[in-house]
């Protein structure tokens, strides 16, 4: 039978790749059969991951670049076409947080957080897009936040970028629909990794976490991984222009 969840055959970019929620992603789109192309800004980092994925069996390859520098984003989509000779699925994961009062955030702060969480999601489809269209077929896969859809104190630009992302990814389903290209996002809550370790660190906050998820407790990389295995593959062909909560139901209970 058909496994609908494979990814047999695709090339498979995934941003932010060396750690977390990118890592983690990277991983099980290998184990589901992707060439994986793992991205971020230290080579020796992402040699280490690719060595960890060749010695498990895996394809992979890397591409090094900073996403928030849109000449190199546009230099990595045509390098990696050129090595693959396509790219079927990007996966962009790629972010960063910066906790900060509104008074003190200044605009190259913003401008800053916006480059990396928003624009680069943007330049990246753009670019991948050409290539899928020319294929007649593509997954985008963007990682917004339960911070799109709801606010914290202290993270306005964070928000802002993230809202944006949940915006720009209906905008691209919108527009690459016809061409057969999917365009979903992942909305994760609080998941376990090096961007909320110290959240995690502070027992009453993540005790609240505990508390306030029906799941009560913090979710994990993998766990955004299946998901995002899953948007790019057969099993999602329908779906288009979704933002995908997985936050062991934080968002759904006041
Ligand atoms: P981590 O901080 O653990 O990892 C971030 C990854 O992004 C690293 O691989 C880092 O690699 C890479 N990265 C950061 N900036 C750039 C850049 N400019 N160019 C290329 N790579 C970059 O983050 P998470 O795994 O926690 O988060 C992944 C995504 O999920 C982010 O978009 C985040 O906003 C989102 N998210 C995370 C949540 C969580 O609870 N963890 C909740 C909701 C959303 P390197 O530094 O080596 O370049």
């Amino acid at each position: 039978m058909k496994n609908l969840f494979s990814l047999d055959g695709k090339i498979a970019l995934v941003t932010g790749a060396s750690r977390g929620i990118g890592w983690a992603t990277a991983r099980a789109m290998a184990e589901a059969g992707a060439l994986v192309v793992l991205n971020g800004r230290d080579a020796a980092t992402l040699e280490g991951r690719a060595g960890e994925l060749a010695g498990e069996g895996h394809r992979c390859a890397v591409a090094c670049f900073d996403v928030a520098d849109s000449e190199a984003a546009v230099e990595g989509i045509e390098s990696i076409v050129r090595q693959h000779g396509r790219l079927d699925v990007l996966v962009n994961n790629a972010g960063f947080v910066q906790r900060q009062a509104l008074a003190d955030y200044s605009i190259d702060d913003w401008k800053r957080i916006m480059d990396t969480n928003l624009t680069a999601c943007f330049v990246l489809a753009r670019e991948a897009s050409r290539h899928m269209v020319a294929q007649g077929a593509g997954r985008i896969v963007n990682l917004t936040s339960i911070m799109g859809i709801a606010a914290r104190p202290m993270v306005a630009g964070y928000v802002a970028a993230k809202g944006g992302v949940a915006a720009l990814t209906r905008a691209l389903a919108a527009e690459l629909g016809a061409d057969g290209i999917t365009c979903n996002a992942i909305a994760p809550g609080y998941i376990s990794t090096d961007m909320t370790a110290e959240l995690a660190a502070n027992s009453e906050f993540s005790a609240y976490i505990d508390g306030r998820a029906p799941l009560g407790r913090w979710g994990r990389p993998e766990e955004i991984g299946a998901v995002a295995v899953f948007l790019a593959s057969d099993a999602a062909s329908y779906i288009t222009g979704q933002v995908i909560t997985v936050d062991g139901g934080l968002t759904t209970t006041l």
